[in-house]
């Protein structure tokens, strides 16, 4: 077929468009490629001759075309991008196979299919009705998505949030050729189908009804060129635009399926992760820092304020890091370990050193017990795990119970990786000194650095919870069951940090009754305490601790149970509720009987603790 200029001029917009597209992108993953280490390259060439590169195209068809993890949060947003996504995609490939039946050819040019039913007015060929009705079909699937994604901006409360995100100038424009780009192929496909008398049940209608107000004559040109200029603006306002996220997010389902992992500096990893962000607002949605008036250090705003080159460390350090984004963030990003990472990159010049530290001689044990600093600080958890480990029999070693080192995370969450590196490198040439197979916690935060962070073989890191269950097993402690009406609490680290949600509840089950809450497990609120926000005010921490305390309050329970020191001391400086560790509670209801073990009482531990403390002190 010949191209007459005319035909030539009204593709012109799209195709320098595309062009400008295609490069930009090209230039930038040609980049990112570079910027790979020389493992990951590896890693990333590998994948693409296995079966993972099956993996990656099944995932950005769930992902990036369905949007499947946005539908199971939020069906009416999964629609809108759904049928944006998926319905524009289907609109190219039916498009095309339309365009190789009418030219009776596999190879078409591009962009045919694009102005199909402006360079093919009258031709007759095989399933023409077909395709006119399926082709007006997609177009109105996607005109659905459309009318969706305007009233998200203006009504987003239709959509059950509370808040979208703001947009730069570079956005206005690529959104709205985005907005144009449908409503002017209707009306050039429906002006179009009223002169030639050709059209699907969308076109044919709308056309009949144009013809009513205009000559379909006078709008002929003007609309198509309309149309392939709105598509060309998109396509050359996108790469620097929100709307970049989709060409990166295929890149990051690539690397991700590659085995490429986020690392403590930024890399390509990170850049690639920082521009997947599709501003879709989930993550605004879900944040507890808004009770508390926070309202700008959102991992959304994380990640522009990253693209943009102007993240201050208020924003950086404002955050609870409790990892609620994370779960619900649709495109996968870390945005925890992405914050660790911006955190360690804004101190690096301060990062303070532990050269200092020194190794001790370690006791021989079978199991070692490391309470950590917030153990310590809520003392009735260390009481009961004293007593715990006394029933036992086993040879325990109460590694921090004199000199106590920290485990490191809170060095981490400050972005003071060295420093926490030091530590765990002496810390773990302690407990492997001491012949331990078990090393027991009873703080998530430690639990996490310790399975994470430390190279501990041969040694099993076992939760507090996980240990008393496996000795109630093994009926070395005698427990029965009480009519205790409780609550449990996931603390952030246990829960969405480590996936640890069920074992705790079988404990607790085996010990009471558990009372369901609405918001638990993935879910769960944040106590408000959290040791990774070191700009959170008092009274801020108060009301994000409220806000769990009244969903507690409201069942009635008998007791608040948590399984982090942490969440313990500041739930119980609400005042308003019983709060225990499942340590405690288990002590609680341990049974005395002349047959079992003598448990140490609870007295003469703290009496031993308090001694130690006043030597410590002198
Ligand atoms: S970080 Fe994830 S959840 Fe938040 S806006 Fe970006 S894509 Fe959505
Ligand atoms: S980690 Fe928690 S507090 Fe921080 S931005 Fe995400 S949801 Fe908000």
């Amino acid at each position: 077929m010949l191209y007459n200029t005319m035909d030539i001029l009204v593709s012109l917009p799209f195709f320098i468009g595309l062009i400008y597209l295609v490069l930009a992108f090209l230039y930038r993953s040609v980049k990112w490629i570079k910027g790979l280490s020389k493992f990951d390259k590896l890693r990333l060439m590998q994948s693409m001759i296995s079966k993972r590169l099956f993996n990656s195209i099944r995932e950005i068809f769930l992902e990036s075309l369905l949007h499947r993890k946005i539908f199971r949060k939020n069906r009416v947003l999964g629609y809108m991008h759904m049928s944006l996504a998926f319905g524009w995609f289907l609109l190219i490939i039916v498009g095309h196979v339309e365009t190789m039946i009418a030219d009776q050819s596999l190879l078409v040019p591009f962009h045919k299919a694009v102005f199909f039913r402006f360079y093919n007015t009258n031709e007759d060929f095989q399933l023409t009705k077909f395709f006119a009705f399926a082709m007006d079909f997609l177009l109105l699937f996607v005109l659905s998505g459309l009318v969706l994604a305007m009233l998200k901006r203006f009504k987003k409360k239709v959509f059950g949030l509370r808040r979208t995100t703001k947009l730069k100038s570079g956005d206005r424009i690529a959104l709205t050729s985005l907005w144009l780009i449908f409503p002017l192929r209707l009306l050039a496909e429906s002006n179009t189908a009223a002169i030639y008398h050709n059209g699907g049940f969308l076109t044919s209608g709308v056309g009949h009804l144009m013809s009513y107000l205009v000559n379909p004559d006078v709008l002929y040109i003007a609309l198509w060129m309309a149309y392939s200029m709105a598509l060309g603006f998109f396509f050359v306002s996108l790469p620097n635009s929100r709307y970049m996220h989709i060409p990166t997010e295929v890149v990051l389902i690539f690397l991700r399926n590659a085995g490429i992992k986020h690392k403590k500096q930024n890399d390509t990893y990170t850049d690639v992760q920082v521009y997947s962000c599709s501003r879709c607002g989930l993550c605004l949605d879900r944040c507890q820092l808004s009770v508390a008036g926070i309202d700008d250090s959102q991992s959304v705003y994380l990640l522009k304020n990253i693209r943009n080159n102007n993240l201050s460390d208020e924003k950086l350090f404002n955050c609870l890091m409790c990892g609620k984004c994370q779960i619900d963030c649709p495109v996968g990003i870390e945005t925890i370990n992405l914050r660790i990472t911006q955190r360690i990159e804004s101190t690096r010049q301060y990062n303070s050193s532990y050269e200092y530290l020194k190794t001790y001689e370690s006791p021989k044990a079978d199991v070692i017990y490391f309470a950590g600093c917030m153990t310590h600080l809520t003392p009735g958890i260390f009481t009961a795990m004293k007593q715990i480990f006394a029933l036992s029999g086993q040879n325990v070693w109460f590694m921090d119970e004199d000199k106590a080192p920290c485990c490191g995370r809170p060095l981490i969450l400050a972005g003071q990786y060295e420093a926490a590196k030091k530590l765990i490198e002496n810390n773990t040439q302690m407990i492997l000194d001491s012949g331990a197979s078990t090393l027991v916690v009873s703080c998530p935060i430690c639990y996490r650095v310790f399975k994470e962070d430390y190279t501990l073989h041969n040694v099993n890191v076992v939760f507090h919870s996980e240990y008393i269950q496996n000795l109630i097993s093994a009926e070395i402690l005698p427990v029965q069951k009480s009519e205790l009406k409780m609550v449990y609490h996931d603390p952030c680290e246990l829960g969405r940090g480590m996936g640890m949600y069920e074992q705790p509840r079988e404990l607790l089950k085996l010990v009471g009754n558990v009372i369901p809450l609405n918001e638990e497990k993935e879910n769960a609120y944040c106590c408000g305490g959290s040791l990774g926000n070191i700009k959170i005010k008092a009274n801020q921490t108060h009301l994000l601790r409220d806000q769990a305390l009244s969903e507690f309050k409201a069942l009635n329970p008998d007791i608040l149970v948590t399984t982090c020191p942490k969440c313990k001391k500041t739930f119980a400086s609400g005042r308003k509720i019983k709060v225990m560790d499942i340590a405690e509670i288990v002590v609680d209801v341990l049974v005395k009987g002349e047959d079992k073990r003598t448990i140490i009482p609870r007295e003469e531990i703290i009496e031993e603790a308090s001694l130690k403390s006043d030597l410590v002190k002198l």
